[in-house]
């Protein structure tokens, strides 16, 4: 059987900053410029204060590895085993994400806290996903 394609994000009037961002080889979020909160994902307004005074931010791409599944059987476009992880990144916001890099997945292999940083995966000439590697 013909593998099938990743499913892949279309960027919104809202997201374009971001997916802009990661082709650039950057993260880009969002941070309230009244209450100072960095937030994920990306929406017009903040989570924290409802205020609409926000702005995209470079940010670090670097944070700790927060709660994940290996799953062992998962949709076919992926190889098993792969992680799918939470990250919560320096700037406090958490991304859904997977791990690279780390053959044959454990528990062990992947500590609760580790420290992660961000790997730009660049799929295609338009997509850039943000994955997560340990370091
Ligand atoms: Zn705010």
């Amino acid at each position: 059987m013909q593998k099938p394609p990743r499913p892949l994000p279309q960027a919104t009037p809202e997201t374009k900053e971001y997916w802009d961002g990661l082709k650039a080889h950057e993260l880009r979020i969002q941070r309230c410029s009244d209450c100072s909160e960095f937030y994920f994902f990306p929406r017009p307004f903040c989570p924290s204060c409802h205020s609409q005074n926000v702005a995209f931010q470079k940010v670090s791409g670097k944070g700790k590895l927060h709660s994940y599944v290996i799953a062992h059987r998962g949709h076919p476009a992926f190889d098993a085993p792969y992680v799918i992880a939470i990250v919560e990144l320096n700037e406090g916001p958490k991304m859904m994400t997977n791990i690279i890099g780390v053959d044959d997945p454990t528990p062990e292999k992947l500590p609760a806290d580790a420290a992660v940083e961000i790997v730009f995966d660049d799929v295609n000439e338009n997509v850039t996903l943000p994955q997560f590697k340990l370091v």
